[in-house]
């Protein structure tokens, strides 16, 4: 290998003339619409995966997340991961995507798979989240391999399925299957919409669960003869309100998790059901009159890196205790539906500070620090892949995913395709003497 200081100008230069191919890429992955639910699409946009990274020198595996959550004969949970060994050995950057978009809702103007493009911006579900993103990872890498093919090390770049429903079938089964293993990967960059000059360190938890309040049915003439459900629910609705929710916005996190609402502890109640199942619309019958014997809530709780998993089921549970002794014939049931640690890169890993000096180098300012108050991917790659090193960092404005008339603008996309193969050339080359 030789110690030269590696050419950056040529490696800039060469990402400006893939504009077209770049924009054409994003287009082309716009127009597969991966829809999830219910996870549609997953092998075609493999398949145009395989065949573009193929062409440029890596090899491919497409891996279906048997018996994943969703995973059918009619909607199998396709994943792509390829890899573009160098010829010498080093550490491998690995850049993750999710391939699958969530549903198009109402509102749009433009087509919502369509790519059509209006003032410099790309349109289309998935455009920002997170098509955008891997259309601007795979020029990186190209442009790189095509100006250093004597690079040291690997470069990974895969699609996943099922993220925006959890990453059962798609990070969390490749995780499993030793993908991101230490010895195999070293450093992961997740191009999620968090924008070109932030470098995102992780997330908070979250804590699922349904809790349900007993009574007994009786006529609703005569409530004395039954125990209302829904009362015991208003309870501990009430016991939330006065005791809960001011705990939680009492306590502040270190994590730098925008927007600024979401450095203090979070709850929603998700949803709220009580006594008769609710009537189609054209039903025009009146209600019966009973006292209802069930009420249950879904309560979505969000949660910080200071505090446990145990701390915050267990918060929950003694109210629900508290109300059992001190409040007649109380009785409930609690049930987890699913739980997500907090997960939190080091500041001074080696991905965030390569990344913190290739933003300062190609957009001339420090990056912005943040952590996203709800989940991706990086929670398999940090709890079942062992791998600390991991941020996501992407263009894109993080507000637009999910919205309609959804976008990437194209000169971001083009300055952190830059960035990230500047930062290829830290991990990858060897750096001279300056
Ligand atoms: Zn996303």
């Amino acid at each position: 290998m030789t110690q030269t200081t590696p050419n950056l100008d040529a490696l800039m230069t060469r990402i400006e003339t893939m504009r077209d191919d770049l924009i054409a890429l994003t287009q082309d992955l716009i127009r597969i619409p991966t829809l999830n639910p219910p996870g549609d699409c997953y092998r075609d946009i493999c398949d145009y995966l395989d065949t573009r990274l193929t062409r440029h020198g890596f090899d491919t595996q497409l891996v279906r997340a048997h018996g994943a959550p969703g995973d059918s004969d009619k909607y199998p949970r396709w994943n792509i991961v390829a890899r573009k060994e160098g010829r010498h050995a080093g550490e491998c950057v690995h850049f993750n995507s999710h391939i699958d978009v969530v549903e198009v809702g109402h509102g749009w103007t433009f087509d919502p798979f369509g790519g059509e493009i209006s003032d410099g911006k790309i349109y289309g579900r998935g455009a920002c989240d997170m098509k955008g993103g891997l259309a601007a990872s795979i020029i990186a890498a190209e442009a790189f391999l095509q100006e250093f093919p004597d690079f040291a090390g690997a470069i990974e770049i895969s699609g996943t399925a099922d993220e925006e429903s959890g990453g059962y079938g798609g990070v969390a089964h490749l995780a499993e299957q030793g993908f991101f293993a230490p010895e195999r990967v070293q450093h992961v960059i997740i191009p999620e919409p968090l924008h070109k000059d932030r470098i995102c360190l992780g997330h908070r938890g979250g804590w699922w669960a349904e809790i349900e309040t007993f009574g007994e049915i009786a006529h609703g003439s005569m409530p004395f003869l039954g125990d209302c459900a829904v009362r015991h629910m208003g309870a501990v609705l009430d016991k939330f309100e006065s005791d809960l929710f001011p705990a939680m916005a009492a306590r502040h996190t270190d994590m730098p998790v925008v927007p600024e609402g979401a450095r203090s502890s979070t709850m929603n109640i998700n949803s709220i059901h009580g006594g008769q199942p609710e009537q189609d619309p054209d039903y025009t019958g009146l209600p019966a009159h009973c006292v209802p014997d069930s009420c249950r809530i879904v309560i979505d709780r969000r949660y910080l890196a200071e505090e446990t998993h145990a701390g915050v089921s267990g918060e929950v549970e003694s109210i629900l205790r508290d109300l059992e002794k001190s409040r007649e014939n109380f009785r409930f049931a609690m049930r987890e539906i699913n739980h997500v640690a907090p997960s939190m890169t080091d500041r001074n890993a080696p991905v965030v500070s390569t990344v913190d000096r290739s933003i300062t180098e190609i957009l001339g300012k420090s990056p912005e620090y943040v952590a996203s108050p709800g989940t991706y991917d990086q929670k398999h790659i940090d709890r079942i892949g062992k791998l600390k090193n991991c941020i996501a960092y992407g263009p894109g404005i993080l507000e637009l995913a999910h919205k309609p008339d959804e976008y990437i603008g194209i000169d971001d996309m083009i300055d952190s395709a830059k960035v990230m193969a500047h930062s290829l050339t830290q991990l990858l080359l060897p750096q001279g003497d300056d």
